[in-house]
């Protein structure tokens, strides 16, 4: 069984679930939380994340829909790796009214349950620690980390959580035919949204001319979540998607871009859980600065700032990317064209 690692470590499998984490590494960091004999004798749980809850991500839904065998192949495959006690199956609501009848009949006989994400708990009860407290039917918040899951993840005990597309990644592996593509979701305006799996190795703009969705206009992209992903403009597409492997396209010319950054800032205040006062406050005050008459760009700034140093988890961290990046990459641009004009 050790041969499913190494499986792994060869193929430079990386996690789909946003961060980009050696899956090799978080299987080792179990393996040894488990190996350590000074807490020795401890359950292991293993937890694939459904939660996929950021608007305009839809590839874990495609997957379930489409490759659900190979997700639960991939689950029981990191249950038998771990001789792990139990296994869930994190799903959002919509996921689990759309697949439950499938995936149960999938999981029959086996260690795994399917746990519903309480609709209540937002986006941020899709963080992997606030999923664990839900799990255990706690406030669903995020932990204080670390400890890190891998080693004090379900009361106590060392958890491997990972994502759908990771586990569907896993099955493939274990059975030779995965060859380093992965899930991209693109949306926005272009003719031919939806997912689309393609080479891990392609650019963003190779993505978007094999799709047939580069833009014949001026625009910039959000590449690597809907809300969270960085702001490019069309000169910086040269590079590979990251994160959660989304790219969503801006027309310049349709969009307000006050109206952009307006709604992202509005889904970090309604997803915030309140739990610390940089993200509860800090949102509100960013878009009340935004939105004012004249903006005080330096605290603007400075709150930015605050936000990415000093948040609890990475909702609150994640809002500074997109909107420091469009500030950097994408207004400048902007502005430039509009003199010219
Ligand atoms: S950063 Fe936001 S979402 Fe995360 S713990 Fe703090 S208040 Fe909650």
């Amino acid at each position: 069984m050790d041969k499913i690692l190494d499986k792994i470590r060869k193929a430079n499998l990386v996690g789909r679930g946003g961060a980009g984490f050696s899956v090799a590494k978080k299987w080792s960091a179990v393996a040894e939380a488990l190996a350590d004999k000074e807490v020795g004798g401890r359950k292991c749980y293993v937890v694939c994340n459904a939660a996929e809850g950021e608007p305009g991500l839809t590839k874990d839904g495609y997957i379930l829909e489409n490759y659900a065998e190979k997700v639960i192949a991939g689950l029981k495959i990191a249950i038998d790796f771990f001789l792990a006690e139990k296994g869930y199956l994190f799903l959002n609501y919509s996921y689990n009214k759309k697949y439950n009848k499938k995936l149960a009949a999938l999981i029959k006989d086996s260690a795994i349950e399917i746990f519903v994400k309480p609709i209540q708990s937002g986006y941020v009860g899709g963080e992997e620690s606030a999923v664990l407290n839900a799990i255990e039917g706690k406030r669903i918040e995020p932990r204080l980390k670390p400890p890190f899951p891998v080693t004090a993840g379900l009361w106590g005990c060392p958890t491997l959580v990972n994502n759908v597309e990771t586990f569907y990644n896993i099955s493939l592996v274990n059975s030779g035919q995965y060859d380093n593509k992965r899930f991209y979701d693109i949306a926005g305006d272009c003719p031919y949204e939806g997912v689309y799996e393609l080479p891990a190795s392609f650019t963003i703009e190779k993505t978007l001319k094999q799709t047939k969705n580069y833009p014949s206009f001026h625009f910039f992209v959000l590449v690597g979540g809907d809300m969270s992903g960085e702001a490019l403009n069309s000169r910086q597409l040269k590079r590979p998607v990251e994160g959660a492997g989304s790219i969503t396209i801006y027309s310049l010319a349709k969009n307000n871009y006050k109206k952009i950054i307006a709604g992202w800032l509005d889904f970090f205040i309604d997803e915030s859980c309140g739990q610390c006062t940089p993200c509860r406050e800090g949102i509100y005050r960013l878009r009340e600065i935004f939105l004012a008459e004249k903006a005080d760009w330096t605290l603007f700034n400075n709150l930015l700032d605050n936000l990415a140093d000093t948040s609890f988890c990475a909702l609150g961290s994640s809002v500074v990317i997109p909107i420091k990046s469009f500030m950097e990459n994408v207004l400048p641009e902007m502005e430039a064209k509009s003199k010219a004009m």
